[in-house]
């Protein structure tokens, strides 16, 4: 039991960490409710070991150290939640037993990002994020990009109100539209998009992505008695206050209102993830108080996880760059969480044959974390056909034989030569971490496949605007630009050429590490494998990778000929701008870091300008300390030395 709460204290820090501080998330939302919900049973029954670090006794999110800190005058807090009317009607007891006739407001949980906004003789002057509930971050610049949040009100008061900014669905969808085509990360859902973009640098991205906002409370002291009240007055301020909502008297007017909401959350243009049901008279707020958390005198009804059933009408089975062949469901179309779905990853042959999927068979598909939904189970009193779902034998680019290894899920390719894969290289060879080729995306690269202008990735340095110009959709200036953009990319530091080779195990951080310590891809093939493998953070998986890869005919040759083609094979090292974060600092890195190697800190150090040593004295200029720090955090602070943690180094 207790292993089993400190497992739960250790994951759940880790998925609020993703959620909070990294806006991407690994798990979806109900996932992490049921693991929170174990940990607050465990805790409940065993008092003695509740573990200082339990997310159960914080407000959610860490201070990004990225933006200037804000201490909140009046503290933000979260809410208790309820999964079930029964639990509803075990709030509504709590509340009736001090205060016997009252009423609450429920309004929508809009799942968004909660923020603060002060403004002074009616004009905004902060705005920021809740943070840990005390201490959050200075956003005032890029919430001021918000187009609904009022700049000035038109009432010279002075006041603190709270509110949910959130991305739209629409402005949802064209973002990751754009990212998309710009071979970007896309945002996992609405509201990792709205905190991302909060966190943005640059406020002019923050323009365009057309935030809004939804307010609720009046957080400094307020002249209104009641909730009801509180929303009218903001309404008249200028804030957008949601109109869907409702005063009720009772259990039955909260659950019916619930059960409406339910039917009409597909149809709204925002996402929601519950009903906040609070009392509606002030003073009776005040008098029930709060928990370390949360306010006794409200709670956050949640929806369930969306599901829904649906039908499989066939399978595609699509070769990715490794030769890894992924099977996705094509369905009946169903509306899921605001979205229509169409289609559900079944992620591999073994979930296959876990799930016991058959032909046509009918199916209930849930939106996990990710962006493309995925098949939960099967609904097998549907079912029609007692064919076992067809797992194709070979390859349906190239027709070559599929292996099924032993120790993998995955049905793979291992034809080299096979299109698909030289496709999805080329994608990835021409993608923005690696050769970073603007214009040269997916639907270019099918183009250049199917008119037979390139086998693989050396061949983008053969093409002539001549050629370009045969495809459709190109103009002159249009094919000059992609042409130029393809000689540009020779220049590239060597880290971002391996990279784009797609060595299995050789992402973009080891790359750099790579290539840092060998200079340039010639002297990588020919190294060592137990010199690459004694390399901090790297080990012998990436060791042997890299021999195989290179002790390959076609991996030779297709490095002879981009060296024919003029590509750059050297580290240049980085080009830190003379206004990188850290230029000219002297910075040394001790203690344990959690999520960062030290391989990792030290280049992310370097990319940002700094020097790292290895000593503090005099000349250090910052130090980074992990855990367990000893004898040089010591010294850094006798010396008045800065001294900044692990999650402030991720956030620059
Ligand atoms: P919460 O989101 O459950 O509820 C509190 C928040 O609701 C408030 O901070 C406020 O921002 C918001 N809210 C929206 N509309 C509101 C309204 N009308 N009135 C009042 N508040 C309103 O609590 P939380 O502490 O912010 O986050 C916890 C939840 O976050 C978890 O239950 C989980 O669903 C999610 N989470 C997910 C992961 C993951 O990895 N997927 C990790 C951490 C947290």
């Amino acid at each position: 039991m207790k292993t089993r709460m400190k497992e739960l204290v250790e994951l759940l820090n880790r998925y609020a960490y993703e959620y909070y501080t990294k806006d991407t998330p690994s798990v979806s939302d109900s996932e992490y409710d049921q693991l929170y919900r174990e940990l607050v049973e465990l805790e409940t029954a065993h008092p003695d070991e509740i573990l200082p670090e339990s997310p159960t006794h914080r407000v959610g999110g860490v201070v990004l150290k990225g933006f200037t800190k804000y201490q909140h005058q009046y503290p933000l807090y979260s809410l208790q939640d309820a999964f079930s009317r029964e639990e509803l009607e075990a709030f509504d007891q709590r509340v009736r037993k001090e205060f016997s006739s009252i009423s609450y407001v429920c309004e929508l949980k809009i799942d968004g990002l909660s923020i603060s906004l002060t403004y002074e003789n009616g004009v905004l002057v902060t705005g920021a994020t809740r943070g840990d509930g005390s201490v959050g971050e200075d956003i005032t610049e890029n919430l001021k990009r918000v187009k609904d949040i009022p700049l000035v009100l038109p009432e010279p008061v002075n006041i603190t109100v709270r509110g949910e900014c959130y991305m739209p669905r629409a402005s949802f969808d064209r973002v990751n539209q754009i990212r998309q085509e710009n071979g970007e990360p896309e945002f996992a859902n609405p509201r990792n998009a709205a905190a991302g973009t909060l966190r943005q640098l640059d406020t002019k991205i923050v323009a365009k992505r057309n935030l809004a906002t939804f307010l609720y409370q009046e957080v400094s002291p307020t002249d209104q008695s009641s909730q009801e009240g509180v929303l009218e007055k903001l309404a008249r301020l200028g804030f957008v206050v949601n109109q869907e909502r409702v005063l009720a008297e009772d259990m039955e007017q909260i659950w019916e209102f619930i059960q409406k909401v339910a039917q009409l959350r597909e149809d709204l243009p925002y996402d929601i993830d519950g009903i906040v049901i609070k009392v509606n008279d002030l003073a009776v707020q005040e008098e029930l108080g709060f928990t370390v958390k949360a306010p006794k005198w409200a709670v956050a009804y949640k929806f369930p996880a969306e599901e829904k059933e649906a039908k499989i009408l066939s399978v595609d089975w699509t070769v990715g760059r490794t030769g890894v062949v992924t099977p996705t469901a094509n369905l009946t179309p169903v509306q899921l969480a605001g979205t229509t779905v169409s289609r559900a990853t079944l992620h591999n042959v073994d979930y296959i044959a876990e799930k016991d999927i058959h032909q046509d068979d009918t199916v209930i598909v849930y939106k996990a974390g990710d962006i493309i939904p995925a098949v939960l189970r099967v609904v097998k009193d549907k079912r029609v056909s007692d064919q076992a779902l067809a797992i194709p034998t070979q390859c349906p680019s190239c027709q070559s034989e599929l292996l099924h290894f032993e120790d993998e899920v995955a049905l793979r390719c291992i034809n080299p030569l096979c299109p698909a894969q030289m496709k999805e290289g080329l994608n990835h060879f021409a993608s923005r971490d690696a050769m970073n080729i603007t214009g040269l995306g997916p639907a270019v690269v099918e183009k250049l496949f199917a008119a037979q202008l390139v086998e693989d990735v050396a061949g983008i340095y053969r093409l002539t605007v001549e050629d370009l110009l045969t495809l459709e959709g190109f103009k002159e200036k249009s094919a000059e630009k992609l042409y130029e953009a393809i000689q540009a990319s020779k220049e590239n530091s060597a880290e971002k050429l391996l990279f784009g080779l797609g060595i299995r195990h050789v992402g973009s951080k080891v790359s750099q590490i790579l290539l840092q310590e060998f200079h340039d891809i010639d002297q990588l093939a020919t190294a060592d494998p137990e010199r690459i493998a004694s390399i901090d953070s790297l080990g012998m998986v990436v060791a042997e990778s890299l021999k195989s890869y290179f002790a390959q005919e076609g991996s030779k040759r297709l490095l002879q000929e981009l060296k024919e083609a003029s590509v750059n094979m050297v580290y240049l090292g980085e080009k830190v701008a003379a206004d990188a974060a850290l230029s000219g600092m002297t910075v040394v890195l001790t203690g344990k870091l959690e999520r960062l190697t030290r391989s990792e800190a030290k280049a992310k150090l370097e990319s940002l300008g700094a020097k790292v040593t290895g000593s503090v004295s005099k000349k250090t200029d910052l130090v980074v300390a992990g855990s367990d720090a000893g004898s040089k955090l010591t010294k850094a602070q006798e010396l008045g030395i800065q001294v900044e943690d692990e999650a402030w180094l991720e956030s620059l």
